[in-house]
């Protein structure tokens, strides 16, 4: 190996060595695994001492670009490079890795929003989401909130939160969620409230407290996606029970409770998601009763249960449970703002400390910074006034999209007005299928959530259904949205036939 040597030169010898070789290898010159001469023999072909050529090595050593093996010499190790992926494609994941592919495969199926970005429409109109009108979350005055909040506690709000109570939240947030409960025919103390990350930490709460791998969770057919992924990661046992327009089916219930000897019900009885039904009067005292009889305890979620429409309000189950055997969760992210992450649940006995326990595990503490906003926002009454003013705006929504469906879908299309909440849901004519109907839609600049993703089995049984929020677009996109989707379902038709 020749390396021209400055003798002269400022920069020590085994540096000029060093660096001669740094380049050569990073360069791919020297390719890896290239056994480099010995130290004895470079050392007599460049003419230097042995010592400076064992430093040049040592230095190259402790970069990682080569390594020794006594007796053996000193060998290239390949490059260091940008971080792959994995480290050859299509290289087998350790065996860990594809075990749990085995045990727990994840659902995977396109998101729709992924699918309408994807079909390039100018002008796309989305139906597909789970949430309220991004357009009407109060942002400036969140924003003045939260300035008056820094002002006024400083680092308190910066902390984790209340010495030896962060876990179970803001108990100021904690007292007005109470009072606003209780105004609502809930009476609960600051004592059986947890703050949550959204709710969907409390559903995760309460499942992990509940049940055990392998139980058995009852679940309305169809009900929340997230519901059915939490609990099947959770490796639960899931039995759905049908719904129809007044909410879950309870004549059906009682033969479920002795088959399938269920730890735990998870229900949604206001505006149920997806299908918008609301339980009625006489099946919620039902539900209360059985779940009493059969030593079962309810997880009740109350996701939209403000957004009320028309009609009756329902008493909460937990409002009819005389002995602590319903969780109730609900939670700030469709009547103000999802990015808030802010849900509680309501529990007395025995249970609230587990959940607590799960909670302090889980994350320590819902942001105080974000409580304490949220509290100052509630405790003015201007929280009231935004939902006042969602329900006018949301109510006139859905009488659009009620109307556009009759206009441009109505042949043979079923669905059921709902009162309050987010979605319409529907049923497509004859064997139309809704994962068929998506691209089509979404061609044509529109999206909606397919409704087989709701069922906790025979997804493919059910896929006739698809669920759409209303509250998300102006009446005049819902007109335009819902006169696109007529075309999707007249080429569907016309390919079917
Ligand atoms: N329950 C239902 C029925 C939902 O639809 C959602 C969200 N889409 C949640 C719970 C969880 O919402 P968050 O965690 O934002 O409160």
């Amino acid at each position: 190996m020749r390396i021209a040597l400055e003798r002269d030169g400022k920069t020590p010898l085994y540096q000029q060595i060093e660096a001669y070789l740094r380049q050569a290898i990073l360069a791919g010159s020297l390719p890896p695994e290239t056994r480099l001469p010995a130290s004895r023999k470079l050392a007599s072909d460049l003419g230097v001492n042995r010592i400076t050529v064992e430093k040049a090595y040592a230095g190259l050593e402790a970069d990682g670009l080569v390594f020794s093996q006594v007796g053996s010499g000193t060998y290239v190790l390949p490059p260091p490079g940008p971080p792959q992926a994995r480290a050859a494609p299509g290289a087998p994941w350790p065996l860990w890795q594809q075990e749990l592919q085995a045990r727990q495969p994840v659902a995977s199926a396109p998101a729709p929003e992924i699918l309408l970005a994807e079909a390039g429409h100018p002008d796309p109109i989305d139906f597909s989401s789970g949430s309220g009108d991004a357009q009407r979350f109060p942002v400036e005055e969140l924003r003045r909130v939260i300035q008056a909040i820094l002002r006024r506690d400083g680092i308190a709000a910066l902390e984790y939160g209340e010495r030896g109570c962060s876990e179970r939240g803001y108990t100021p947030l904690r007292s007005t969620i109470a009072q606003v409960l209780a105004s609502q025919g809930l009476p609960a103390g600051p004592e059986n409230i947890l703050i949550t990350s959204g709710s969907q930490q409390a559903l995760a709460l309460a499942a992990q407290a509940l049940l055990q791998p392998g139980e058995v969770v009852l679940v309305e057919s169809p009900t929340y996606s997230g519901a059915l992924e939490l609990f099947r990661l959770l490796a639960l046992r899931i039995a759905g029970v049908p719904v129809d327009d007044n909410g879950l089916q309870i004549e059906k219930l009682e033969a479920l409770l002795q088959q399938q000897h269920p730890k735990l019900i998870y229900t949604i009885p206001n505006f149920h998601n997806p299908t918008g039904a609301c339980l009625n009067a006489s099946r919620r005292r039902q539900l209360v009763e059985l779940a009493g009889r059969y030593n079962l305890p309810i997880l009740e979620d109350d996701f939209v249960g403000d957004l009320r429409y028309e009609g009756r309000t329902q008493p909460a189950l937990k409002a009819l449970d005389p002995d602590g055997r319903v969780v109730y969760t609900s939670t700030f992210s469709k009547m103000l703002m999802p990015g808030l992450r802010v849900g509680f649940l309501v529990a007395s006995g025995p249970v609230y400390e587990r959940l607590v326990a799960g909670k302090r595990v889980s994350d320590l503490a819902t942001s105080s910074l974000t409580q304490r906003a949220l509290e100052a926002y509630v405790t003015v009454g201007r929280y009231q006034a935004h939902l006042r003013r969602s329900c006018q705006v949301y109510r006139k929504r859905r009488d659009a999209m009620l109307h556009a469906i009759k206009r441009y879908l109505s042949s043979g299309v079923q669905f059921s007005p709902p009162q309050g909440g987010l979605f319409v849901w529907l049923r497509l004519p004859g064997a139309l299928n809704a994962e068929d109907l998506l691209p089509l839609a979404c061609e044509q600049g529109v999206a909606f959530a397919p409704g087989g993703r709701f069922f906790p089995a025979d997804a493919a049984v059910n896929a006739g259904y698809l669920r759409l929020n209303f509250a998300v677009q102006t009446p005049e996109r819902i007109q335009a949205g819902m006169q696109r989707l007529g075309k999707a379902l007249r080429r569907l038709k016309a390919g079917a036939a």
